[in-house]
């Protein structure tokens, strides 16, 4: 309806061959239940959507087209490189890394993208942060699907990795996966390991665990990207404060010490996106809560439908210079995407 909302899509699936072919691989010979391979036993034949995650620029441009979407930042889907041994995951993220930048020299008008990394071994992540985030084609930042190997990055050994994404100027988007094994058994009965509630229960706890486990102080210029309205976390804030307060001095807790409280440390260093979240009450409440700054649109393509996400953002009830942050000009400064792209759209 409105006609020139320019609209930034900022979590956005895609695969390449050889991660299908690794991750299938895993369900193969994984015999136990594990959520983060549901999706993949379903597509072992194949089908849509496999289809619409390898596709980069035949249906998915059509479908921007028809939705008004200018751009996609895009991501290796869920869970990446993380269920992949080591050789697997150095191999399969460099490779998925060039196929991106390769994409986005051909596409700029239309695609940015993030790294994957090979979060089991910190030195080669680092390694491949430099290689294409820090220095060559310059992605515009670093995607990690929560835990690896039910570990969260408030685990001192995953350090130099995110020290690697503070020194490159750029964002940590921090994606969703299932629950870990400790937290799993509880969210089995009626599958709620999934979007339906495991997904933000577990990236909300990593998010919180790497703000009370002191991580923004020793990287205070850390930047992270959570999606679907910040995993709940905004709506917590008087009560994770009050708390980490009134419990700070207990015996039982080894916590670290912060110069500033947990939602101080979430408004300067988070931003969130509306990524399969499209709703006005909690868009309002985060405008209320972060301010206009540190929020972008995300529709979680091929997931969620483009064209009700995109609808939504043109019509919820927002005032317009907020808008317009929200739909693309956030996006474009927190991930440095280089807007002189835009004028062959
Ligand atoms: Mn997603």
């Amino acid at each position: 309806m409105t006609d020139a909302l320019r609209i930034i899509a900022t979590e956005e699936a895609f695969a390449t061959p050889a991660q299908v072919a690794a991750i299938r691989e895993v369900a193969d010979r994984t015999t136990d239940y594990d959520p983060d391979l549901f999706l993949w036993k379903r597509m072992a034949g194949g089908g849509p959507l496999t289809d619409a995650l390898l596709d980069l620029e035949d249906q998915r441009i059509a479908i921007m087209d028809a939705a008004g979407i200018a751009m996609h930042l895009l991501a290796l889907t869920s869970t990446g490189v993380q269920m992949f041994d080591t050789a697997t995951a150095i191999s399969v993220a460099s490779e998925g890394n060039d196929l991106l930048a390769a994409l986005i020299e051909r596409r700029p008008d239309r695609f940015a993208g993030l790294a994957t990394v090979p979060v089991q071994s910190p030195a080669d992540a680092v390694r491949e942060i430099g290689r294409v985030v820090s220095g060559g084609p310059g992605l515009n930042g670093v995607m990690i699907n929560s835990h690896t190997n039910h570990e969260y990055l408030s685990e001192r050994h995953y350090w130099p990795i995110l020290e690697a994404i503070e020194a490159s100027g750029k964002p940590l988007y921090i994606h969703p996966r299932a629950p870990t094994k400790h937290m799993a058994a509880a969210f089995r009965p009626d599958n709620l390991e999934y979007a339906i509630w495991g997904y933000a229960a577990e990236t909300g706890l990593h998010a919180l665990r790497m703000i009370t486990g002191g991580v923004f102080e020793q990287f205070p210029r850390l930047k992270v990207v959570l999606g679907h309205m910040g995993e709940g976390l905004p709506y917590w804030f008087y009560r994770i404060d009050y708390m980490h307060r009134l419990t700070g001095g207990w015996e039982e807790t080894t916590r670290a010490k912060l110069s500033l409280t947990p939602s101080e440390t979430f408004l300067r260093n988070f931003a969130i996106t509306t990524s399969g979240v499209n709703w006005d009450p909690p868009l309002k409440y985060n405008l209320e809560v972060l301010g206009p700054d540190n929020i972008m649109f995300a529709v979680d393509y091929p997931y969620q439908e483009s064209h009700e996400a995109a609808d939504w953002i043109r019509s919820a009830a927002i005032p317009e210079d907020a808008r317009r942050k929200i739909a693309s000009a956030n996006a474009e400064r927190i991930f440095r995407i280089d807007v002189k792209a835009e004028v062959t759209a």
